[in-house]
C-alpha cells in the first residue's frame, strides 16, 4: 500500500533506524520511544490488525513474534533462555487503543520498570 507508513518505510522510502530484519519482517526503533528500548517490528507484507494477520498468515504471525524476541535478546532485555531482565510487547488495535498506524506492529518495550496495568 503506497500510502502506509510502514510499507513505505519497508520499501526503503522513508527513512527507519532499523535494528533487525529477516526476509519478511522488519525492525526499527519507535521514533517516539516510551522506554529505553522502544522498537516496532512488522511484517514486510501489508495486514491492518493482528488478528487480520492470524487469519490471513498464521506462519508470518510466528514470525513477526519471533523477530520480536530476537530484538528482546538483541537488546539486552532477554536471554536465548531466560526471560530477565523483562519485556512488554504491545500490539493496539483500533481508535481506542490509540493503533495510530494502520499496518500491524508489535511494539517491543523495555529497559525499565513497566508498570501494570498500562494506561
Ligand atoms: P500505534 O500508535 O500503536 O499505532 O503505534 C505507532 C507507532 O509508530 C507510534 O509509537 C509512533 O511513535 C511510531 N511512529 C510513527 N511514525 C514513525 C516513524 N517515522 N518512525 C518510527 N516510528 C514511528
Ligand atoms: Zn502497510
Amino acid at each position: 500500500m503506497t500510502d502506509c507508513l510502514f510499507c513505505r518505510m519497508v520499501a526503503g522510502e522513508v527513512p527507519a533506524t532499523v535494528v533487525h530484519e529477516t526476509d519478511r519482517t522488519l525492525a526499527f526503533r519507535d521514533i517516539n520511544p516510551q522506554a529505553p528500548t522502544h522498537v516496532l517490528v512488522v511484517p514486510k507484507q501489508h495486514h491492518p490488525t493482528v488478528a487480520a494477520l492470524a487469519e490471513a498468515d498464521p506462519d508470518l504471525l510466528a514470525a513477526v513474534v519471533r523477530a520480536a524476541a530476537a530484538v528482546a535478546v538483541q537488546e539486552g532485555l532477554a536471554t536465548e533462555d531466560g526471560v530477565e531482565p523483562g519485556y512488554r510487547v504491545v500490539t493496539n488495535t483500533g481508535p481506542q487503543a490509540g493503533q495510530s498506524v494502520p499496518h500491524v506492529h508489535l511494539h517491543v518495550l523495555g529497559g525499565r520498570d513497566l508498570t501494570w496495568p498500562p494506561g
